[in-house]
């Protein structure tokens, strides 16, 4: 038994603005990182392995918010927020504010498991990247007209655009149960448009946008960060489980629809528990994703079903 899911992001475009031809673009992409984590869950592999490679994957893919393609800062620059947990042994790796590094999830990843601490931010983490032998890219590797163009209606104060749905378009992240019982969770972003003065959100916190416990679920979030945050979100799913006896539906259920747009949060979450029972929950207009069970077909997704 095996269970993966992966997400692009909450808070799609609109319909009206998604053409055939892009749809069909987003949806490869999903399915390529479907199929990189899924095809090492389905060989034995680690639960890790296979959150790192869908997420690689999706920061690899110029549609969305993390890696190359992300969301340009107020300055017109790029920083990266990932982070990667493990279920099995409560470790955890995270990156913030990161300029140069094409794929951060694998030096959130390389954080966790060779260095003495949990998160490393900026410069200080790109000197350990270098120390570590990863390779450092151009800032115009992140760039794409797609976001430039959105960074700069955003600047014009174009009343027409809703920063929260220009903002939220793309954060990437996976969750999966591997056939030894484990289960690990993965998110990477460039943030929301137009952030500044350093701002990090959710994705890199862990307890927010990302948590895994092998005692009840795996869980990567997408969608505001700042009321992600205020209410450790993926944690908040695991305890209800944990703690409060609830299956992982009637939890994800509860906090994305009735906790976060109490305090106007949107965006979504997808998890996993340790039965391999999957849940892909959003409050926005869509969220981009994709799961596979062991011996099921994959199934991909943009709009609510
Ligand atoms: N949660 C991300 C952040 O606030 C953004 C997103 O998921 O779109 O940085």
């Amino acid at each position: 038994m095996y269970a993966l899911a992966i997400h692009g992001g909450a808070g799609t475009l609109p319909r009206h603005e998604m053409s055939a031809s892009l749809e069909r673009e987003y949806r490869a992409g999903l399915q390529e990182a479907l199929q990189a984590g899924s095809v090492i869950l389905e060989r034995g592999g680690r639960c890790l392995d296979a959150v790192e490679a869908a997420v690689v994957a999706l920061e690899n893919c110029p549609l969305f918010n993390a890696g190359r393609g992300a969301v340009f800062t107020r300055e017109g620059g790029h920083e990266l927020d990932a982070a990667l947990m493990d279920g099995a042994t409560l470790t955890a790796g995270a990156v913030c504010g990161l300029k140069r590094i094409a794929n951060p999830i694998r030096l959130a990843r390389r954080v966790m498991e060779t260095s003495n601490f949990l998160m490393l931010s900026g410069t200080g983490a790109e000197e350990f990247a270098r120390e570590q032998g990863f390779g450092f890219v151009d800032p115009g590797y992140f760039r794409t007209e797609a976001r430039w163009n959105q960074l700069q209606r955003l600047l014009s104060g174009d009343a027409s655009v809703s920063p929260l749905t220009i903002s939220h378009v793309g954060t990437v992240g996976a969750v999966a149960l591997d056939q030894q019982g484990h289960l690990a969770a993965a998110t990477s972003t460039g943030g929301m448009t137009g952030k500044r003065w350093g701002r990090i959100g959710d994705s890199p916190i862990i307890g927010a946008g990302t948590y895994a416990d092998d005692r009840s679920c795996a869980v990567s979030a997408t969608g505001h960060g700042e009321c992600f945050i205020r209410l450790a979100v993926a944690h908040e799913i695991a305890a209800r489980i944990r703690h409060g006896g609830q299956s992982l539906a009637t939890a994800a259920r509860e906090v994305v629809h009735t906790e976060l747009p109490a305090i106007g949060g949107d965006g979504g979450i997808i998890a996993v528990d340790r039965n391999g029972a999957l849940c892909l929950e959003f409050n926005s207009q869509g969220m981009f994703r994709g799961s596979v069970h062991a011996g099921a077909q994959a199934r991909i997704a943009i709009y609510p079903d």
